[in-house]
């Protein structure tokens, strides 16, 4: 997504984790414990990929997006659609969105990355903005500019 930043990648750690599970040190029921709720958001409000389950490999995986953020009030800690995610991002000024890729065949789940959305991004760096904030927004502004 366009205004998405500060950007965490959880592949490292989830390979570490496959690792373990492959090499016997870890039990797949230690890794296969999605809850009740991630399952539910998973069939309600997740995004089906083309990524086959590691662990059971008969199933593909679902990726969710939870929000959070003091704007969102009450929705915190919701998930949402992918599609649900670019509106909130020109009403909010910062949300964070983490992504859970889970498995409906055997309850795998994982934090696939996260990641700020919302307006500020788009700000060249407003007053409330720290410095690193700022510079990371203006280089974002120039990217723009160079891209058009
Ligand atoms: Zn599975």
């Amino acid at each position: 997504m366009r205004t998405s930043r500060q950007v965490v990648d959880y592949s490292l750690q989830k390979r570490a984790v496959l690792r373990d599970v492959f090499a016997g040190r870890v039990g797949t029921y230690d890794v296969c414990d999605a809850s009740p709720y991630l399952k539910n958001a998973a069939r309600f409000h997740g995004e089906p990929t083309e990524q086959r389950c590691p662990i059971c490999r008969s199933e593909n995986l679902t990726h969710v997006h939870y929000i959070y953020g003091d704007e969102l009030k009450q929705s915190a800690g919701q998930a949402r659609t992918l599609a649900e995610l670019p509106a909130l991002a020109m009403t909010l000024r910062e949300f964070q969105v983490f992504v859970v890729e889970v498995c409906l065949g055997c309850d795998w789940n994982h934090l696939v990355e996260q990641f700020l959305l919302g307006r500020d991004g788009l700000a060249e760096g407003g007053p409330e903005q720290g410095a690193a904030e700022a510079a990371t927004a203006a280089t974002q502004g120039r990217r723009r500019e160079a891209q058009r």
